[in-house]
């Protein structure tokens, strides 16, 4: 009886989710030296040695990997290293970080967790779009190769030479959840079969990838506690001044605040991704600003004016107000940008199963997350569209 009991509490306790250690930044970045302890909703019971579930496995190989490419495809056919086996209480938190079996955690574990919040924007479950000839996702958390990619039934994860410095991308978390950006999107749109030749494709995937990771990297508490108090939760003054783009050490939040737009963007997709993921920053910062300003956390005349018209002085006295707010009330702050995060996270999830991939346009994009937004959201999203001239001015 007492067994049936323990037995009962186990496979409980086994639904729970399972918990691992991922790096919001690389660790080679100051400020992110140790990595968050996260819970994935993957219960324990559904995660085997690898780790290696029923959606996705590491295959990590023992000698130099060269990548993938259109001669060879999955399942890696090689010698592999031993899988990496869970802790007693079946947990992965319980392998030194600083061990090469962690890279085959540390990969899986972003995956899974930028899919946790991608599946919670739209709702139900990603279906891999390879998955007529593959049911399940390699992760190759190690090839000898100076790059990262995703493709059909794979992602894998080489290295970056950082100073000389060899860096496993496996430990960063802005590319892989780039990467899985892009198996999402093509999971949710479908893969194009005859891309339009004026068609903003390329450009779209690579704005979505990084608006994943965007999101996704505002999902680490300790990311967004950082955020708000190294800005003292201005990021509406920080971000018109450009201060996050000189100092900002998230190559996220970087790369979203540049003050690009079409016009000035040549036809390189990265270069032509950009005003897009600008205007999805200033969105979210928009929303979570409006909501301080609800709240009596922000001063309201700031809703109405230019900011880079801004008197010194003015501009002092909106700061001081913002940080003095965030000095007793940061929760708000916290509640704010979440909330934020998770409109605009929703709209953009939501809107990519209404575009065709084929004939993809940027101004067809943003209309279609400008649609899945609701009213004031909608709103804000089509003013920075419109500033960065991805669609007309209404
Ligand atoms: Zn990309």
């Amino acid at each position: 009886m007492r067994l049936l009991r323990d037995d009962a509490l186990n496979s409980a306790n086994a639904r729970l989710g399972t918990r691992f250690w991922i790096y919001p930044q690389p660790p080679f970045i100051p400020g992110y030296e140790q990595p968050d302890r996260v819970w994935l909703s993957i219960p324990r019971d559904e995660i085997g040695e690898g780790p290696s579930d029923l959606f996705m496995y590491v295959a990590d190989p023992l000698y130099d990997k060269r990548p993938y490419g259109l001669a060879g495809l999955p399942p890696f056919d090689g010698a592999r290293r031993a899988p990496v086996r869970p802790g007693p209480d079946r947990h992965f938190d319980n392998i030194d970080p600083t061990s090469r079996p962690f890279l085959a955690i540390h990969a899986y574990a972003c995956v899974r967790f930028v899919l946790d919040i991608w599946q919670s924007y739209l709702g139900r479950p990603i279906h891999w779009f390879f998955n007529q000839s593959f049911p399940r996702l390699e992760i190759i958390p190690f090839a000898d190769w100076d790059n990262a990619q995703a493709g059909y039934g794979f992602l894998e994860l080489g290295w970056s030479d950082v100073d000389g410095i060899l860096r496993p991308y496996a430990l960063n978390f802005d590319t892989i959840a780039h990467e899985v950006g892009h198996l999402i999107m093509l999971s949710e749109t479908d893969v194009p079969t005859a891309i339009s030749p004026d068609g903003d494709f390329f450009s779209f995937s690579e704005a979505f990838s990084d608006c994943v990771s965007l999101i996704s990297f505002l999902h680490f508490d300790s990311a967004i506690d950082r955020l708000l108090r190294r800005t003292r939760g201005n990021l509406l003054l920080y971000n018109e001044l450009n201060r996050f783009a000189e100092t900002s050490p998230e190559r996220q939040i970087r790369l979203a605040t540049n003050f690009r737009q079409m016009s000035a963007v040549t036809h390189e997709v990265h270069d032509r991704a950009l005003p897009f993921v600008g205007a999805i920053f200033d969105s979210i910062v928009a929303i979570y600003h409006r909501d301080l300003v609800a709240n009596g956390c922000a001063d309201s005349r700031l809703l109405d004016v230019d900011i880079r018209e801004l008197a010194r002085d003015e501009f002092d006295t909106f700061r001081q107000a913002t940080a003095d707010a965030f000095s007793i009330k940061p929760l708000y702050f916290k509640l704010a940008l979440t909330a934020a995060r998770d409109a605009v996270g929703a709209a953009l999830a939501t809107a990519l199963r209404t575009l065709d991939p084929n004939t993809l346009r940027l101004d067809q994009a943003a209309n279609a997350v400008i649609a899945a937004a609701d009213g004031a959201v909608a709103e804000l999203l089509e003013e920075n569209f419109a500033w960065r001239e991805i669609i007309g001015s209404r």
